[in-house]
């Protein structure tokens, strides 16, 4: 682990564009990074977040390819983890605004249903959920210590 000083690194990208300049978002699982960092001699630092230290070593040595595989498969548990509550948050949101019948909904019923959602911060909530969901996924993968393929 190092901690980023005022090094003159160039920042690169990642599959995800995770490795930064700065310390903005977790190498390992997207999140907002602490301020801590991986790296060794020949390549940037690795920004991480405070849960993520534990797997740091391993993602940064990972290959493109291999991250490529975990995010892919962090997506799919993301997206099972949260389906089933995204689904009722847009569906009740729909319900709430006296949609009932989606045939029938107008262009601007829809736009009021999403203006909504914005505003009272329920898409928010569901961007979170999942961003959460792959975060999570991220670190098991690694934790595992199994290659991806
Ligand atoms: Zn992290």
């Amino acid at each position: 682990m190092t901690r980023p000083g005022n090094s003159n690194h160039q920042p690169y990208q990642t599959v995800t564009g995770r490795r930064d300049r700065d310390p903005v978002t977790c190498g390992c699982c997207g999140r907002e990074a602490s301020g801590l960092g991986y790296a060794d001699d020949r390549r940037p630092i690795m920004w991480i977040c405070t849960q993520c230290p534990p797997i740091a070593q391993e993602v940064y040595r990972m290959s493109p390819k291999a991250l490529s595989i975990f995010e892919n498969n962090a997506c799919l548990d993301a997206a099972k983890a949260v389906a089933m509550e995204q689904a009722e948050t847009i569906l009740s949101a729909l319900f709430d605004a006296g949609i009932t019948d989606l045939s029938a909904m107008t262009r601007e019923q829809f736009e009021a249903v999403v203006a909504t959602m914005t505003s009272n911060g329920s898409l928010s909530a569901i961007a979170q959920s999942t961003l959460l969901a792959f975060a999570e996924s991220m670190r098991r993968q690694a934790e595992d210590g199994k290659a991806p393929f």
